[in-house]
């Protein structure tokens, strides 16, 4: 969702409050695309500072389906997304791309808020989710849930440190 700040860039001191939808269906993440299955709107505030200066605060709650890093089964996962930023107009867009290392989130008068929530929320997503503690993945063999069923795979060669020696013999063996 976009919203035009063309009226609060020329006015110095004055504040908007706006309620938007957050618009995406789904995230980037690392190579991964999550699906948001929960949304509320984005409640955003946005203050001319002067000195070409905005003050972008916000806040979004969002659920986004994310895979369980052992067995892949879809886990919900709410996030509480808050934004306090600060915008400073007399850099170029690029010049604010660059410092912040995120997705531009103004374009022109526009600000997107969509792409200001996700530069936000990209920074709060774990490395890995799991749908329970003890989780006990999939069987690489059979590729059975081990949560829900067991299955009759040898798994004393999945040992990761028995592979790794492997790896090395077989090294050694084709030398
Ligand atoms: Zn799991
Ligand atoms: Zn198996």
């Amino acid at each position: 969702m976009l919203i035009n700040l063309s009226e609060l860039f020329t006015r110095e001191g004055k504040e908007e409050t706006y309620q938007v939808p957050f618009e995406a269906d789904t995230v980037d993440h690392m190579g991964q695309t999550y699906e948001v299955t929960e949304k509320q709107p984005v409640q955003i505030t946005v203050t001319n500072l002067g000195e070409r200066k905005l003050l972008l605060e916000g806040h979004a709650e969002l659920t986004l389906s994310i895979p369980c890093s052992r067995c892949l089964t879809p886990v919900p996962y709410p996030v509480s997304i808050d934004v306090d930023t600060v915008l400073d107009l007399k850099l170029t867009e690029d010049e604010r791309a660059r410092e912040l290392d995120e997705q531009p989130f103004l374009n022109g008068y526009n600000l997107d808020v969509d792409q200001l929530v996700c530069n936000e929320l990209l920074l709060s997503l774990p490395m890995k989710v799991l749908c329970r503690e003890d989780c006990k993945g999939i069987c690489n063999r059979c590729g059975a849930n081990l949560n829900i069923e067991t299955c009759d795979c040898d798994t004393r060669a999945l040992d990761p440190r028995m592979s790794v020696i492997q790896d090395i013999f077989n090294q050694y063996k084709e030398v």
